[in-house]
């Protein structure tokens, strides 16, 4: 099914949570290109291996310091990060670690640093500049990935990335992650190649039912036009009611995903994100569960809506936010 559905799967490799898909990801990316370092943006998370706990550090080239007590410098010494949606930084990285690096990794719509779309021309502008130093082009769909379409991002912004990750949906609330792309590359993964990983759980057969039973309900017609549809909804109405307030406040939503920051905007990068008012964030995010809301904790976390809310929970939560807002 997933193959089936995701434009960039010819061949998938089940694991237990989407750190493990970018493990294995990351090893499969060095194992092909014969490269070691990697491309990350400020701000993504692609989960809690050491190679990715990088300190998103300002400006381009920043060597990866590690982010997290316990990371050998040693792991993150091949993590190179760049701002999001800034091209140029990618093209400079590229410049300066000429023929050494084995792939961009990011959120095609970043979820990790607050609800974050990619400037018009930034996946295509990657697709480009990948293809032409031969690196690989991944994307990690672990919160995109049959959220934004039944074919994750890739196939709502046309942009075929070289390998996917993904979690959380597939697994319909199970531990599940996967990782896939080409044939020929993910031929590489034991055992039909010599990169190895494997698990013991992998692929385990409740995790699947569950995956399936949620992939099923997930093909019947209208699915994402409705999570559109009251996405759209929720975030207008947030948005009314916090600049009828007088806050600054902007945000949007594709699909089922969607995000709202304490700041004029416009966000494209995690630097503009934490321009924003995370103290009001937090007095709000206080109200709204006083009322029965819970948003996610943080102001550098997209919020997702799934098909059990109803056009009730909207309207409910947009006159929850009315309160709140005049109240901070
Ligand atoms: N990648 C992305 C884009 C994620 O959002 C997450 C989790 N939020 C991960 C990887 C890690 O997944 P898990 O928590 O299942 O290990």
């Amino acid at each position: 099914m997933v193959i089936n559905a995701v434009p960039s799967i010819e061949m998938v490799r089940f694991v237990n949570s989407g750190t493990e898909a970018c493990m294995g990801m990351l090893r499969l990316a060095r194992a092909y290109t014969g490269k070691e370092k990697i491309i990350k943006f400020e701000g993504c998370y692609h989960g809690h291996a050491d190679s990715f706990l990088v300190k998103a550090g300002s400006g381009v080239a920043t060597l990866g310091l590690p982010d997290s007590p316990g990371v050998p410098k040693a792991a993150t010494s091949a993590t190179l990060t760049v701002a999001y949606n800034d091209l140029d930084g990618v093209k400079e990285l590229f410049s300066t670690n000429k023929g050494e690096i084995a792939a961009v990794v990011l959120e095609p719509v970043v979820g990790n640093a607050g609800f974050i779309v990619p400037k018009k021309e930034f996946l295509g502008g990657l697709r480009e500049i990948t293809l032409v130093e031969g690196a690989l082009l991944v994307f990690d769909e672990v919160m995109t990935g049959f959220r934004l379409a039944y074919g994750g991002a890739q196939e709502y912004f046309g942009i075929t990335p070289d390998l996917t990750t993904l979690g959380k949906i597939i697994g319909g609330g199970l531990p599940v992650g996967a990782y896939g792309g080409r044939k020929e590359i993910m031929q590489m993964v034991a055992p039909a190649g010599p990169m190895y990983q494997a698990g013991t759980l992998s692929g385990n057969p409740l995790a699947m039912t569950a995956g399936i039973m949620t992939l099923k309900r997930l093909q019947q017609p209208g699915t994402y036009e409705y999570l559109d549809s009251i996405t759209g909804k929720l975030v207008a109405g947030l948005l009314k009611a916090g600049h009828e307030a007088g806050h600054e406040l902007c945000g949007g939503h594709i699909r089922g995903m969607f995000g709202f920051f304490f700041t004029a905007g416009p966000v494209y990068s995690f630097s503009d994100a934490k321009k924003s008012d995370t103290g009001k964030f937090a007095k709000f995010h206080r109200g709204m569960l006083e009322r029965g809301v819970y948003l996610a904790p943080s102001q550098y976390e997209a919020g997702f809506t799934g098909l059990a809310h109803t056009e009730d929970d909207i309207n409910f939560t947009i006159s929850a936010a009315k309160e709140v807002f005049q109240s901070i």
